[in-house]
């Protein structure tokens, strides 16, 4: 039911055969059959036919199922056409058209717009295309009746913003009956998306500000001290400063913090991290005098290894107990970590998903931090909180750099910090666009910088409907590579998701202590990664990514000092939102621009461009595009938690019953 279309077909229209021009989509037709013609050979036979009708011809053309189409068509009926028109010099033509036979006296069309669902390749090789989810569809509604799809939105709200029922919008929405009927379900099916996200994050966010208790972090100590002095191995930026203060004032106020904080790629969060756990790890439990833990968490594996190298090296010297624990970590290993966080042995755990599972249990956990995780969404953090009896102070980092007014509205919930400066000695990223045609000049390119001690990425695209196209991509991908760096004078590392972790962080490490010269992946590597000596980055198939995935990954480089490249590598044939993408990284390195400009370019039904931009997971609702219904639905949830924050009034049971169906019963029952 939630498998909407991405667009109908009109399919209400009815033209002459002359009216089709070179601009014409899909057209329907109506005439009559005048010649069948089996043509070619093998591979490139097919059949061909003819459509007549007073103004003119159209060639109608199959490559697939021949032998079938051929037995059931009839010369001389009169069909009903309907397809994609193209043409081919000069004769209108529609390859592997819809035909239906028209019964005598039937002139006109059938009368609906006809859903068009999105298939992934997978789905389309076991035969479900999008046509087949169409009917899967429309079966589903002929079972269902409006009892079973009830109302979940109070009988004030619907009518105050003239909304259609939910029962009919889910109808509407993939089988309208015409354009206005449509626009009235998607109003209403985004409206009650928006509604319910801001109602979920509001209660939340009442919630948290009526929390008397939260832990209180008011000394700065020793460990904190001992680092700033001793140990940081430069001075902090103004930024870093600024989001410090913020954080130590929150987690000193006696209430749960819960932050977000948002920092270009490079800006250096994971010191401000590092530092805010040696604040909590500086301070007791009044209870028992145990000091706090901190645990860090990271979207891969790769990420994960990469911290506790890093921390583990900058607190070399320094009494802090870090461990790690991923999905791989050995049974063995994980024997010994857990009993020693359970105890309060471990002061900081770096990991993966794999911290949040119910077996890891803290003594005492004080801070968590979640990396890179913009997605990383209310019910998980919900989850932290239950690590500990007073919830934990949270604080969720991120580089997707969202616009601050989305910020507030993606993360009511968050309170908001900001790191607009980079660290000193920057320089901006040179990006330019090149053609598949200029690789071996790239690839020369690439040689000069090796000869000057630099390292590279060559990045392939994630193809995510199909691992194993994705794999044949970047094998051929390595294959050519190493044709033009061949072994001993180069040496490529290679990464992607297949991967065994072990083998993993072999390829990462040998790439990060030198040891090879080319790090050729998948977007595996897209965040956090941080090999200072990489000048290059070369993205292939650059159209194919959206704009703040190209800016994170352009982010992999530029973080030393030396001058850094990112070449974005595409064929010929570019869509133009691809094209304006290519234009808006070679012109500007500006994280919060590319936001911008990303949010402007993906249309409300681009499933890609929204999985990629990541802000919001919402089906149907665009967070710029339906900024009013945004406003209005926003407006309308703050006023009802206001009046009723527990939401126990008997005019807001369908809200509270729609919101425990769903999947947040963990928030429910912390809330209630
Ligand atoms: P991100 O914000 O993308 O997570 P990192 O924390 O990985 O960025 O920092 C990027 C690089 O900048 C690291 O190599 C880090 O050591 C360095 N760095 C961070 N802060 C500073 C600073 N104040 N001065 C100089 N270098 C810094
Ligand atoms: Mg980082």
């Amino acid at each position: 039911m939630e498998y909407f279309p991405y667009r109908h077909i009109d399919k209400t229209q009815v033209i002459k055969i002359g009216e089709i021009s070179p601009a014409s989509e899909y057209v329907q037709v109506s005439g009559k059959l005048t010649q069948v013609d089996l043509i070619g050979e093998s591979r490139g036979r097919r059949l061909v036919a003819y459509l007549k009708d007073e103004t003119g011809e159209l060639e109608l053309v199959w490559f697939q199922g021949i032998s079938w189409i051929e037995k059931n068509l009839i010369v001389g009926n009169k069909y009903l056409v309907f397809g994609r028109a193209g043409f081919y010099m000069n004769t209108p033509q529609i390859t592997h058209p819809e035909m239906e036979l028209l019964t005598i006296g039937e002139a006109t069309g059938k009368n609906f717009l006809e859903p068009i669902y999105p298939a992934t390749e997978k789905l389309k090789a076991r035969g479900i295309t999008g046509r087949q989810i169409g009917k899967l569809t429309f079966n589903l509604f002929s079972l269902l009746n409006e009892k079973e799809l009830p109302e979940n939105l109070p009988l004030s709200i619907i009518q105050e913003h003239n909304l259609i029922s939910r029962y009919r919008a889910f109808r509407q929405i993939h089988f309208p009956i015409n354009n206005q009927e449509y626009e009235a379900a998607v109003t209403r099916l985004k409206f009650e998306e928006l509604f319910f996200a801001q109602l979920r994050m509001g209660m939340l966010r009442s919630q948290r500000h009526h929390f008397s208790q939260g832990l209180v972090f008011d000394k700065v100590g020793e460990l904190f001290n001992t680092f700033y002095r001793s140990f940081l191995p430069f001075e902090l930026t103004g930024a870093q400063k600024r989001v410090l203060k913020e954080i130590r004032k929150d987690m000193g106020s006696g209430r749960q913090m819960n932050r977000l904080l948002q920092g270009d790629v490079g800006s250096g969060k994971t010191m401000v991290a590092l530092l805010s756990m040696l604040i909590a790890a500086d301070n007791t439990r009044p209870s028992d005098g145990s000091g706090f833990q901190c645990c860090l968490m990271a979207p891969t594996e790769i990420l994960a290894q990469q911290h506790f190298a890093v921390l583990t090296k900058l607190l070399k010297g320094m009494p802090v107990v870090v461990k790690l624990l991923t999905g791989s970590t050995s049974a063995a290993e994980r024997k010994k970590i857990l009993p020693a966080c359970e105890q309060g042995d471990v002061h900081i755990l770096i990991g993966t998903h794999a911290i949040i599972e119910d077996t890891v249990q803290f003594k005492n956990l004080g801070l968590a931090i979640v990396d890179e995780q913009h997605r990383f969404g209310v019910e998980q953090r919900s989850k932290l909180w239950k690590k500990n009896e007073v919830p934990p102070h949270i604080l969720v980092m991120t580089a997707t750099p969202i616009p601050r007014t989305l910020a507030l509205t993606a993360y009511g919930d968050l309170d908001y910090s900001i790191m607009d400066e980079m660290p000193p000695g920057r320089q901006n990223i040179s990006t330019v666009h090149r053609y598949e045609h200029a690789r071996p000049q790239v690839m020369d390119f690439i040689k000069n910088e090796i000869s000057k001690g630099r390292q590279a990425y060559i990045i392939y695209p994630l193809i995510e409907e199909s691992a194993k196209l994705d794999f044949e991509n970047l094998m051929k991908g390595y294959e050519e590579v190493k044709a033009f760096f061949p072994e001993p004078q180069y040496w490529i590392s290679m990464l992607h998701g297949k991967q065994k972790s072990a083998l993993k962080e072999t390829n990462m490490q040998r790439f990060v202590k030198g040891e090879t010269h080319l790090m050729v992946s998948t977007t595996v590597i897209e965040v956090g990664v941080d090999v200072p000596n990489a000048s290059v980055m070369v993205i292939e198939s650059a159209e194919k990514f959206g704009l703040t995935q190209m800016h994170q990954l352009r982010g992999r480089v530029g973080r030393g000092s030396e001058k850094s490249y990112c070449i974005l590598l595409s064929g010929t044939k570019i869509s133009r939102d691809g094209r304006e993408r290519l234009k808006i990284m070679a012109a500007t390195n500006d994280g919060f621009k590319i936001a911008e400009k990303d949010l402007e370019l993906r249309g409300p039904g681009d499933i890609e461009g929204t999985r990629q931009s990541g802000i919001l997971d919402f089906k149907l609702a665009d967070i710029v595009r339906d900024k009013k219904l945004l406003d209005d639905a926003k407006n309308m949830a703050e006023k009802i938690i206001g009046l009723d924050p527990q939401l126990t009034l008997i005019e807001n049971l369908p809200l509270k019953n729609f919101l425990m169906s769903q999947k947040v019963k963990t928030i429910w029952s912390k809330i209630s």
